[in-house]
């Protein structure tokens, strides 16, 4: 028995033709749009073309979307999206007004995404109607969010409902940015310490070579790779996030779906990305601002399978889940640690033009450290409050301190951080 098609209505499949690599001299002659990194006048940066349309316009390798931009290949494939469909723009302009700041134009400061990347239909109108397909990376729009750990703290009064920024039931109003990333790779190279050849070279490699223009288009400097990007949720007055003279709030927060959303009790996520929106909405209120930066790096840039397994590794090693074998466990697995590079963390705080953070809402001292260096001044950090600590999440919280994360308390010895134990797997 032949079984239904996936496709419920019969649609075009794409034409067969034959492929032409990019490194093909005719793809890239005549020239396309330079680019200038770090340029402040938009057209002498020039604008990030990583259309498909049309491969002679194309002055970036990868394409936009990240990682989705494999879902739009299934789309096409199955012929459910046209492969020439354009975006059709209207109405789509930033809800919020950012920047631009001194440090959009400083090519060291800002690697991995494009300050006018929410600013294209409008600092690149002319080359849209010349026929030119401009995405944004970044859209901006404003929202209501509701979690019930706020409402509790309205309840038990920490939070207050001022009706503006907090209004009554609990909504908080944001301002929020999503951002792909685009990857200047002299910057990105220069930021880790390679060289840029090098950098290249295994990232073609370590991707199954994925991305031939890695190798073969040295003259293309900028890269659109097919990962996840990251979301800023701005609370209050955005115009105040840049303005040192009024206070900020920061969390940089790296996803974590199984206690961000799923409210999993194994780590202190949920209630640290929590307690950092309740640092935000009191800066607010204090006439300034909050900012959450959520990244989608999820187990510490390890990805979701690696992470349960270590959680598996964890909890059936000898002796069970311990705080002294926290961090083993995961090299054992990963090969390292972490691997989240913060290197590239502070450039979304640049474009928000900050310099000044009042409280930082984080206890990595590996964040911390990324974020100074780059030069933003951080004037109090602000450990979780031991009492939103889930008891499974102990384990984790303890190995962290023991390892220098940022603490006002006493960091356990060796010897008490063994005793430090989390659940069984099966209990
Ligand atoms: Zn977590």
């Amino acid at each position: 028995m032949v079984s239904e098609p996936i496709n419920p209505k019969p649609s075009p499949k794409p034409r067969q033709t034959h492929i032409v690599l990019s490194s093909h001299p005719t793809r890239f002659g005549p020239k396309p749009i330079a680019l200038h990194w770090g340029a402040a006048d938009p057209h002498k940066r020039g604008p990030i073309i990583g259309t498909v349309l049309n491969p002679a316009h194309r002055n970036v390798i990868g394409t936009h979307s990240g990682s989705y931009a494999v879902y739009r290949a299934l789309a096409v494939a199955s012929g459910q999206l046209q492969s020439n469909h354009r975006a059709d723009l209207t109405n789509t302009s930033p809800a919020a007004h950012i920047g631009p700041h001194p440090a959009w134009s400083d090519p060291d400061r800002i690697v991995s995404l494009d300050p006018f990347g929410a600013l294209v239909g409008e600092v690149y109108a002319d080359l849209c109607e010349q026929g030119y397909d401009i995405r944004p990376s970044i859209a901006i729009t404003q929202a209501h969010i509701n979690m019930p750990e706020l409402q509790e703290a309205v309840a038990k009064g920490r939070l207050r409902e001022d009706g503006r920024i907090m209004k009554l039931g609990g909504d908080l109003v944001v301002t929020k940015a999503a951002i792909e990333p685009v990857w200047y790779l002299p910057g990105i190279a220069k930021r880790l310490g390679v060289e840029e050849s090098i950098l290249r070279r295994t990232l073609f490699e370590q991707t199954g070579g994925m991305f031939t223009d890695l190798i073969t288009r040295h003259d293309l400097k900028v890269f659109l790779p097919p990962i996840g990007g990251l979301t800023v949720y701005m609370v209050g007055d955005p115009t105040t996030i840049a303005d040192p003279d009024k206070p900020l709030a920061v969390r940089v927060h790296d996803e974590c779906n199984g206690s961000d959303v799923f409210g999993s009790d194994i780590c202190t996520c949920r209630p640290y990305l929590v307690h950092g929106i309740e640092a935000c909405i009191q800066t607010a209120q204090e006439g300034g601002a909050g900012v959450i930066v959520y990244l989608r790096k999820e187990g510490r840039a390890l990805g979701e399978v690696t992470k349960f397994l270590v959680y598996n590794a964890r909890k059936r090693q000898e002796g069970g889940d311990r705080a002294d074998a926290y961090f083993a466990r995961t090299e054992c697995v990963a090969g390292v640690q972490d691997m989240r590079f913060q290197e590239l963390m502070p450039d979304v705080l640049h474009w928000l033009g900050i310099t000044r953070i009042d409280r930082l809402v984080s206890m990595s001292d590996m964040k911390y450290k990324a974020i100074t260096q780059s030069g933003i001044q951080v004037i109090q950090r602000v450990p979780i409050p031991a009492d939103l600590i889930p008891a499974d999440a102990r384990v984790e919280i303890e190995a962290k301190k023991a390892a220098g994360y940022y603490t006002e308390d006493d960091v356990l010895t060796e010897e008490s951080l063994a005793n430090i134990r989390g659940r069984e797997l099966s209990d």
